[in-house]
C-alpha cells in the first residue's frame, strides 16, 4: 500500500510541475521562471583586472625563482575561480605550467564554457590543448610577443582570443628569458 500512495504523489507532484512550467508563459509567479541575464559584457577594462590578478602571479613565480608565467581562471561574472603559476624550477614539475597550475587550482568545474582562461604568456601547445579539451569559451593573454603558442589555432576552433598585448608581462619574462636561456628553452620543449 505504502508503495502505491508514494507512486501517487509522486505522479501528483509531477503533474503539478508540468502545469507551473506551462505557467511560465506570461505568468509572473512562476517558480520555474528563466531570470534575465543580468550580467554585464566583460569589457577591456574587466580583462586588464583579470590580467593583474594572473601578473601577480607572474611575481610570485619570480619570487619564487621560478619562470615569471602566471595565470587565472574567472567565470562570467568575474569571480575568482582558481590561480596559479610556472613552478618548473619550484617544484622540479614540468606540467606545471601557469594554465594547467590554475586548472589544477580551480578544482573540479561541471562545466568550462563559460570561464575565461587569463594568462601571461599566449599558450604552449600543451596548455592551448588544455584550454581545448575542457572547452574554456574565452582565453585573455598578456602577450604573444616571447611566444605567440596555439593562438591562432584556438581562433579558428571559435575559442575567444583577447591578446592584451602587455608592455609589463612582455618585458617581465623578456628580461628572465636573457638572464635564463637555458630554463626557458627546457621549458617550451627546445632544450
Ligand atoms: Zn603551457
Amino acid at each position: 500500500m505504502r508503495v502505491v500512495k508514494q507512486s501517487v504523489d509522486e505522479d501528483e507532484s509531477r503533474s503539478s510541475l508540468r502545469i507551473e512550467r506551462g505557467s511560465c508563459f506570461g505568468v509572473r509567479v512562476c517558480p520555474f521562471e528563466v531570470r534575465p541575464y543580468t550580467l554585464r559584457a566583460m569589457s577591456g577594462s574587466d580583462y586588464m583586472a583579470m590580467l593583474e590578478v594572473a601578473k601577480a602571479e607572474a611575481r610570485k613565480g619570480l619570487a619564487e625563482g621560478g619562470i615569471p608565467i602566471g595565470a587565472a581562471i574567472f567565470d562570467q561574472s568575474g569571480k575568482l575561480i582558481g590561480a596559479g603559476h610556472n613552478r618548473r624550477v619550484q617544484n622540479g614539475d614540468p606540467s606545471l605550467h601557469g594554465e594547467t597550475d590554475a586548472f589544477r587550482n580551480a578544482g573540479r568545474q561541471r562545466s568550462y564554457r563559460n570561464l575565461i582562461m587569463v594568462t601571461t604568456l599566449a599558450p604552449c601547445w600543451y596548455c592551448s590543448g588544455l584550454v581545448r579539451q575542457f572547452g574554456f569559451g574565452t582565453l585573455i593573454v598578456g602577450e604573444g610577443r616571447n611566444f605567440q603558442g596555439g593562438m591562432d589555432w584556438l581562433r579558428s576552433l571559435g575559442v575567444k582570443v583577447i591578446d592584451l598585448d602587455s608592455d609589463e608581462c612582455a618585458s617581465m619574462l623578456s628580461d628572465y628569458i636573457r638572464a635564463n636561456p637555458e630554463i626557458w628553452h627546457e621549458d617550451i620543449g627546445k632544450g
